[in-house]
């Protein structure tokens, strides 16, 4: 992760919460290993695993519950939430419903085509890489570097030709390519 682990789901808030991290590693007996190891920035993988062994503990959270409409209750004093084609009632609500994949207008004749696609599925389709032995990763932002160190990651070895096009100041012609691993300018 890009924070240190005092920017859990608490800490910074209300230190003394049981679904801080710190209490997370210790119900899970690393607190010592943790602490001996001195490293600040957890792994995405063990932040994933942090935040399904809160969620797995609040009774009320909800997944794959879509919110299709909201509204304020002037004489309860609360908001309606309808869910799943369920209500629910709130006295108050945190509203975080992220960002939309962005896809350029110069790529909207390849919306829907079969090797084309938007970082935000990569995980949902990389199995489907496998096959392709020519990647290329379209770019400048933290996903498309992600997306291209896992590339790098999985096939190195292999004899797969991957290339990010990135407009970075340090790569004037915005080209990197790997094969086998080793990295091109
Ligand atoms: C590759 C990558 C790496 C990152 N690394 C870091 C990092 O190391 N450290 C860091 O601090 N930040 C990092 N970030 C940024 C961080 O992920 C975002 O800032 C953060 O996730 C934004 O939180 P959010 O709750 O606003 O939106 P999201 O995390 O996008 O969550 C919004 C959620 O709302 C749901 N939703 C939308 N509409 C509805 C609806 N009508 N009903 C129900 N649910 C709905 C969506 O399905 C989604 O699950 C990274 C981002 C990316 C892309």
């Amino acid at each position: 992760m890009q924070v240190p682990f005092l920017a859990d789901l608490v800490s910074l808030v209300d230190p003394t919460s049981p679904w801080s991290f710190l209490n997370y590693l210790r119900s899970r007996q690393r607190l010592f290993p943790f602490y001996f190891a001195e490293r600040f920035h957890l792994p995405r993988r063990e932040y994933e695993h942090y935040c399904s062994w809160a969620a797995e503990r609040l009774p009320n959270c909800r997944f794959g519950a879509p919110v299709s409409a909201v509204h304020w209750d002037a004489a309860e004093q609360l908001f309606r939430v309808t869910a799943d084609g369920r209500e629910f009632a709130a006295r108050n609500l945190v509203v975080g419903v992220g960002t939309e994949p962005y896809r350029p207008p110069a790529f909207a004749t390849l919306a829907g085509h079969p090797r084309v696609w938007h970082c935000g599925q990569y995980l949902d389709r990389r199995s489907a890489l496998a096959g392709p032995q020519d990647i290329t990763v379209l770019g400048s932002g933290q996903s498309g570097a992600e997306v291209f160190l896992d590339l790098l990651r999985t096939r190195s070895g292999d004899d797969t030709r991957l290339r990010w096009l990135t407009r970075t100041r340090g790569r004037p012609d915005g080209v990197l390519q790997a094969r086998a691993g080793a990295l091109h300018p």
